[in-house]
């Protein structure tokens, strides 16, 4: 009958925890190999090993006196010591009912001594063992002498793998730990139960930068290790706590434990911590509360989870935050659009403009567009400017982008001036843009290449945008104008507007927002707020557009209050540059 079928039960669990050790087929160390020569030279024999019990062979991690570095684990006695988790003497092979025609007495062994290698949770791994030539017995202080090698050997595997395990500075236990854990916890833990996990993170990426920064890399250490104490002396009594990121320390409650109550002491554990903590003027700490389900979580998705409660009390200005699905799509959304839109960005295929006519108010007649940017994505469709727009803002990518606006309305509008058709465009800008310190000088160098004047284009920045960063875009803004290059102030009446501010912004154009237009036929307070932008305006020396205009009674009002242009659906949509160019020449043909 094969050994195989003898096996003790959890067979597959200690293989587990053998090719976790990450021991099997690696390169042969002097650590081990020094133990090796010493039990050979210890017991006067030719062949000594530490045989390590694989699922179908026993492989030698160190071995004197065999060429080969493994055998076929049938047959073989290091098997039956993990099996039996027992020292094993063999006083003659040859003698042996099992043995006699193993692999080791065809090739001249007779004698075999061999003690477990038992990690301190119970796993028998393979054995220490010496062999020799000739049959030969063993002294009870041989015994005791072949046990302790075999313990040396399993402490030298244990701080091996303790090694990548346990963090440097904390001495707790790491993200890699955590993951094992999990899995144990997992397969431990009876499927679907519910259990609350946490993340305590001690400062925010910029914070920690900061820290760095000023203070150099022990300061952070301090940190870390002023929380660990703190951690031990309270969550560290019911929970292991991991240090899984150089501020993250993670860990699952016990069993039992409700929501509530969770969320209430790591309020009152942050609290405590902001009291006494040396860097409690220069770092926020936060927790992310996770609740989940043994079984069909992932760890990695616990983990990101953790992570994203986390961030989301920091920029929530919270202590402690609990994961929500609904948070976590805006994010997963957010992050997705940024790096889909760098994508589109390269493969510009997925870009295009659509321009949406500006009409005269007293003539009635189109004098010029705004460009407006659409973004279809290969699988998702059409994604609104209104959504990734002010993502892009945020990231370096809000360059480049301008820059392929720009480009591409520059392109058209030269193709527009050449067949004759002499309009202005306007594109929109970011406020960001302006304070590139090359924005201007490329704005001009675009136009030159592409032959046309510098009133042919038009600058579109919003009010808020420009409100936040002033006198750094002020510049910029000068030397525009002073190219000849046309600016207007969209969105107006959103912002928190600065009268001052607006009196000295070098802008012609002011662009009322929609959400003052719309229904202004029906609403007297907004027709009075209106009227009163458009004659402030006016009085510093601005243009007005309308935005958003819909129906011919709001063109009404408009007029009445003396506004000077207007956009909206009730001309025409966004259109496509060609059906654009249609639209113009069937609005000219209707004027004549
Ligand atoms: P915006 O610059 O204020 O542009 C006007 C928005 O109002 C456009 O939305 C336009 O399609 C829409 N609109 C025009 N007339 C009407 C109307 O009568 N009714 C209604 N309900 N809406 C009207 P869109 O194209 O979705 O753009 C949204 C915003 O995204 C823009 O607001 C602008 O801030 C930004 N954006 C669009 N393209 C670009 C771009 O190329 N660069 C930058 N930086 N921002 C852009
Ligand atoms: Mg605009
Ligand atoms: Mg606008």
């Amino acid at each position: 009958m094969p050994l195989s079928h003898l096996r003790p039960r959890g067979e597959a669990a200690r293989l587990d925890v053998l090719r976790k050790l990450n021991l099997l087929d690696t390169p042969p160390s002097e650590a081990f190999d020094r133990i090796t020569r010493m039990a050979a030279q210890l017991f006067g024999l030719p062949i000594a090993a530490v045989s390590l019990t694989d699922s179908n062979r026993q492989w030698f991690k160190s071995r004197v006196g065999v060429e080969h570095d493994s055998i076929p684990r049938m047959k073989a006695p290091c098997g039956q010591v993990a099996d039996e988790r027992a020292l094993l003497v063999i006083e003659d092979l040859q003698l042996d009912a099992c043995y006699h025609d193993g692999v080791l007495a065809a090739s001249g062994v007779r004698f075999y001594a061999g003690a477990p290698l038992v990690t301190h949770d119970g796993w028998c791994l393979g054995a220490m063992c010496v062999l020799g030539p000739s049959p030969r017995t063993i002294t009870d202080a041989e015994r005791v002498a072949l046990k302790d090698l075999a313990a040396m050997v399993m402490e030298q595997i244990e701080l091996q793998h303790a090694l990548g395990r346990v963090d440097a500075v904390s001495g707790l236990p790491n993200r890699t730990q955590f993951l094992d854990d999990f899995k144990d916890l997992t397969m431990d833990c009876p499927r679907g139960e519910h259990r609350l996990a946490a993340l305590v993170n001690l400062a925010s990426p910029e914070q920690l930068g900061n820290a760095m920064r000023a203070m150099g890399a022990a300061y952070l250490d301090e940190i870390v290790g002023e929380a660990v104490r703190m951690l031990d002396a309270t969550i560290g009594k019911t929970s292991t706590v991991y240090h899984i990121g150089a501020t993250e320390f993670a860990f699952i409650a016990p069993v039992g434990i409700e929501l509530d109550a969770f969320y209430a002491d790591l309020g009152d554990w942050l609290r405590q911590r902001a009291q006494s903590v040396t860097s409690r003027f220069v770092t926020t700490a936060t927790v992310g509360i996770v609740p989940f389900q043994i079984g069909p979580t992932a760890c990695a998705d616990l983990l990101r989870n953790l992570h994203s409660a986390a961030r989301h009390a920091f920029e929530m200005d919270r202590n402690v935050s609990v994961f929500s699905w609904e948070q976590d799509a805006v994010y997963r959304r957010r992050f997705w659009l940024i790096n889909e839109f760098g994508a589109a960005l390269e493969n510009s295929g997925q870009l295009r403009l659509v321009y949406q006519p500006k009409v005269d108010l007293d003539s009635g007649a189109c004098i010029g567009a705004e460009a407006l940017l659409r973004w279809t994505h290969p699988t998702f469709g059409d994604v609104s400017p209104a959504e990734f727009i002010p993502i892009v803002e945020q990231t370096s990518m809000v360059r480049a982008t301008t820059r392929w606006v720009v480009e591409t309305a520059l392109r058209q509008l030269a193709a527009w001036w050449e067949a004759g058709i002499e309009l202005q465009v306007a594109v929109n800008v970011s406020a960001v843009n302006l304070l590139e310190p090359d924005f201007c000088e490329r704005i001009v160098d675009g136009l030159r290449r592409h032959g046309l004047p510098a009133a042919s284009l038009a600058l579109e920045i919003t009010e808020s945008a420009l409100m936040k960063n002033p006198r750094l875009a002020e510049a910029t803004l000068q030397a525009l104008d002073a190219a000849g290059v046309r600016l207007a102030i969209d969105d107006f009446g959103t912002g928190y507007s600065s009268l001052a501010y607006l009196q000295s912004l070098p802008a012609q154009v002011v662009k009322i927002d929609q959400s003052f237009v719309r229904g202004i036929e029906r609403d007297e307070r907004k027709r009075s707020l209106v009227a009163a932008m458009i004659k402030l305006s006016h009085d510093l020396g601005h243009r007005v557009v309308a935005e958003g205009v819909e129906t011919a009674d709001v063109v009404d009002v408009l007029k009445q209050a003396d506004c000077d242009e207007a956009q909206g659906y009730l001309y025409a949509r966004p259109l496509a540059p060609q059906a654009f160019v249609q639209w113009v020449e069937k609005r000219a043909a209707v004027a004549a």
